[in-house]
Order: C-alpha cells, then sequence, then structure tokens
C-alpha cells in the first residue's frame, strides 16, 4: 500500500521514541538546567512493547518499511532488546537506532542478536573536554569509539555517525572526525543545530551551516556532492575526490527537505506526530487502551496521514514558525 499526504508524499519511515529520558545532557538537546528536574513520563504512560508492536505491524501494512527506535536515549529503556526482538519478527522491516553509545558494550552484542539490523551513533566530538562540553555529563569519548569498534566486529554496519555542530563549541571537531572516519566504512553525518522544542536555546548565529561545514572540509580534502541513495533522503551526500569514501550534512535549518519527507513520529506515550517540529500530536494510546480494532486503528493513521501538509523546515524560511514546538527528546530524534 502507498499511502500519499496532501503534497503527495508516501508514508514510508517510523521514528519510534522509545523514553523521554536520557542519561546525557547535551546542551543542543535535554540541557541541564531545564532536564535536571523534570516531569518525565510515568512508566505506566509509556507504551508498551507489545503495544508498539501491534501499532508497528498496522504501520507495516499501511506501506513502512523502515522503523528507527530512537528517544531520549534507547537504551534507556529496560530490556530494549525485547522490542527489537518483536519488531524483528518482521522481516520487511528495516530496523535500525539511534544511541550515544555510553552503555556497556556487551549491549552491541545483545542489540545484534535481538535482530537490529543497522545503527546510528551520536559522537559530537573527539577531543575529550568538547565531548564532555557537549553531553555535560562528563561522559568520555572512549566508550563510543569502543562501540563502534564493537559494532564493525558484530557486523551491524554500515555504521552512521551523527555529529551535531554548535558555534562555538565544536567546530573545531569537523576535521579530527574527517580525518579519523575518512577511508573507513563509517559514514559521518554533519547536522545542522537546529530549533526543535523550546528548551536548546537555539539561535541562527549558533548555526554552522552546510556551507560552512562543507567548506572547512574542502579546504583539506576535496569533496564533490553525489545523487541521493533514495528519494527523501535526509542526508545530502557528499565523497572524496581522492575515493577515500563518503560523507552527509543534515541540513534542515538552510536546506529544507520537507518536499520529500516520508517520516511519521510515534511518541513514548504513543502519540502520533506528523512533523518533528509538530506542536501537538494525536493519541493513539487511548484508542489503543480503550479497545479499538486494527482496523479502526489503521483507518484512523490513513485519515492522519493523508490530510497532512507539514513542511515546517520549508515555513521556517519565510517566517511563519510556530513557537509551541516539542521536545526532540520527546518525540524523538
Ligand atoms: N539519544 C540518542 C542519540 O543521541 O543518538 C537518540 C536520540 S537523539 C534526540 C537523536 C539525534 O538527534 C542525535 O543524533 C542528536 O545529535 C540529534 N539532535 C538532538 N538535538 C538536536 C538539535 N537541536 N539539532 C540537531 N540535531 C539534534
Ligand atoms: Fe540524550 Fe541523544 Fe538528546 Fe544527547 S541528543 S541529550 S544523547 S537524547
Ligand atoms: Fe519532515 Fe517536518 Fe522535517 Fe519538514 S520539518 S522534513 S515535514 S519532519
Amino acid at each position: 500500500m502507498k499511502l500519499k499526504d496532501k503534497k503527495n508524499r508516501v508514508l514510508r519511515d517510523l521514528r519510534i521514541s522509545v523514553t523521554d529520558r536520557c542519561n546525557y545532557r547535551c546542551i543542543y538537546c535535554m540541557p541541564r538546567e531545564v532536564y535536571q528536574k523534570y516531569d518525565y513520563l510515568k512508566h505506566s504512560e509509556l507504551l508498551t512493547f507489545e503495544e508498539i508492536g501491534r501499532i508497528v505491524n498496522i504501520f507495516s501494512e499501511l506501506g513502512v518499511r523502515k522503523v528507527r527506535l530512537t528517544g531520549g536515549e534507547p537504551l534507556v529503556r529496560k530490556d530494549i532488546e525485547q522490542l527489537i526482538s518483536l519488531l524483528a519478527q518482521n522481516p520487511e522491516l528495516d530496523l535500525s537506532m539511534t544511541t550515544n553509545g555510553s552503555f556497556p558494550t556487551t549491549r552491541v552484542h545483545s542489540l545484534k542478536d535481538a535482530g537490529l539490523k543497522r545503527l546510528t551513533l551520536s559522537l559530537d566530538s573527539l577531543d575529550e573536554v568538547v565531548y564532555k562540553k557537549m553531553n555535560d555529563v562528563d561522559q568520555s569519548v572512549e566508550n563510543a569509539m569502543r562501540w563502534i569498534n564493537e559494532c564493525e566486529k558484530v557486523g551491524l554496519g554500515p555504521i552512521k555517525i551523527n555529529t551535531v555542530i554548535k558555534r562555538g563549541v565544536n567546530e573545531e571537531s569537523i576535521l579530527p572526525l574527517v580525518e579519523r572516519f575518512k577511508g573507513t566504512p563509517y559514514i559521518l553525518r554533519f547536522i545542522e543545530f537546529m530549533d526543535v522544542g523550546t528548551t536548546n536555546s537555539w539561535k541562527m548565529d549558533d548555526v554552522v551551516t552546510e556551507k560552512e561545514i562543507i567548506a572547512t572540509i574542502n579546504s583539506k580534502y576535496p569533496l564533490q556532492p553525489i545523487a541521493p541513495n533514495y528519494s527523501g533522503e535526509v542526508a545530502r551526500r557528499y565523497e572524496f575526490a581522492d575515493g577515500s569514501g563518503e560523507l552527509g550534512v543534515i541540513a534542515s535549518v538552510t536546506q529544507a527537505f520537507c518536499g520529500a519527507c516520508s517520516r511519521m513520529r510515534l511518541s513514548a506515550h504513543g502519540s502520533l506526530y506528523l512533523c518533528l517540529f509538530a506542536n501537538k500530536g494525536t493519541d493513539l494510546r487511548s484508542m489503543i487502551r480503550g479497545g479499538a480494532s486494527d482496523e479502526e486503528i489503521s483507518l484512523f493513521i490513513q485519515n492522519l496521514w493523508t490530510g497532512r501538509s507539514n513542511r515546517y523546515s520549508e515555513e521556517r524560511s519565510e517566517a511563519k514558525t510556530n513557537t509551541d514546538k516539542v521536545e526532540m527528546s520527546f518525540i524523538g530524534g
């Protein structure tokens, strides 16, 4: 089934936030001053693994093939491997996860054994001082690097490495990261600091743009743009002119990619969001807990998607933005 929204965009991806909690306090996502004492969701408010499994099956019937588990930090959710095993029973799903790579590396094996197919790891610097400044919880780079090695050993690849660049904090980390991962199977993806939520004190001046990121790399390692792997790919791809691999830039601020956005998001408490920058979701949990049938839930999702016209990143530049956006840690990055 191909479900199209009002702008002819097909529903293909589902991002699932499995928890709104995280053990990091990244300054661009969950700043300590806001999240240290915070009214997090209670366990009873979270969707159970069975509820998530049921929802994913319905999405799969509607044509969704890519499912990404995220959060908050997905490994903070107890026994997340059980959810992966449940979802992995559907062989049609491309099942992936985004993590900060801070947990013991034994988890790499348990995730792979449970049926995880791909993993994206977030790593904002190779410099200990800068990394700690970004995560704000004194976590060291070492463990994340161990994750990268372990993922290669178990064949969880090709791993993507996400790096958010915030001006005045980690732009000096761009070249060392490129030098470390150039010529390896890992694909670095630099992300423009985004105005998600309302708590990260975002301002345009703090955004290091795609143009600047590419100019920095190009000055030492010439790059050329290459075609996307598929329509709707969020990262703009570049390859090294000397043939030593590729990298990507997710330029949600300066190069909006709403035109092909195929993603729906499911929050940890069971609401559906049509856009990362939405200010409100639609409650699915009470429908499920109220005894709705699969057909009713499917119809509900179909109606939501076919009525969708969200294109926040395009509208941002038209200064029509909303100021009441939901947080990324809640809705899932
Ligand atoms: N905790 C996991 C992690 O950090 O990988 C998964 C959730 S996190 C919200 C998902 C991704 O969103 C991470 O790669 C993170 O760097 C990115 N992210 C969070 N806040 C962001 C912001 N304000 N701008 C750009 N990317 C952001
Ligand atoms: Fe946690 Fe990921 Fe947000 Fe950092 S980016 S605070 S690791 S959810
Ligand atoms: Fe999709 Fe919304 Fe991001 Fe545009 S702003 S790409 S519609 S999630």
